[in-house]
């Protein structure tokens, strides 16, 4: 079935988003940049099998940057959101906006492209393990990843209780968790 997509005009997901907007963690990453906010359903496939994706985000190119005067899209999937926990939409949000940043100066202040509109960038999670499952069951971690490793470790309290407490953050069947693309 083919997805639909619709603006949330009628602002359910702003509130959420706006929360993390004007909060100061990091006012830098989102200086100038117009965004979108849009609904989708049903929802896409996550790239593990089995795996559905709760929201997306992305950079709006140039032409439809002149047509509409957005910057980027943050896409949620209506049929997971009107599932999740209050605690489970903010966490997405926050998720969603993180993927944004704009490009800063040396003096931290946004740069504009040549119609002085902020230049913006769809940012990868900046968490990726190297290491093949067989690979750690026969060696270990390699070096590359041990990072990774000590930052899971640090809030290991934290990860086992979403994991075990948060039943609204996983798929129907309960079998495979909603990815936050
Ligand atoms: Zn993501």
């Amino acid at each position: 079935m083919a997805i639909k997509f619709w603006q949330d005009t009628s602002g359910i997901l702003t509130p959420y988003f706006t929360h993390w907007l004007n909060k100061t963690d990091f006012p830098e990453l989102w200086q100038g940049i117009k965004f979108i906010f849009t609904f989708h359903s049903p929802p896409k496939k996550g790239e593990a099998e089995g795996t559905v994706r709760a929201a997306f985000a992305r950079r709006i190119g140039k032409h439809e940057k002149d047509l509409y005067g957005y910057d980027f899209e943050i896409s949620v999937c209506e049929d997971i959101w009107k599932k999740l926990t209050e605690d489970a939409r903010s966490q997405l949000c926050y998720h969603e906006l993180l993927h944004c940043r704009a490009e800063l100066d040396p003096a931290g202040n946004p740069v504009l492209d040549d119609e002085n509109r902020a230049k913006v960038w769809c940012d990868d999670h900046d968490i990726k393990l190297t290491t093949f499952t067989k690979e750690i069951e026969k060696f270990g971690l390699t070096p590359a990843d041990y990072e990774v490793y000590l930052l899971l470790h640090q809030n290991h309290d934290r990860i086992r209780t979403q994991v075990k407490g948060e039943v609204a953050l996983g798929a129907e069947d309960g079998t495979k968790p909603y990815a936050f693309d």
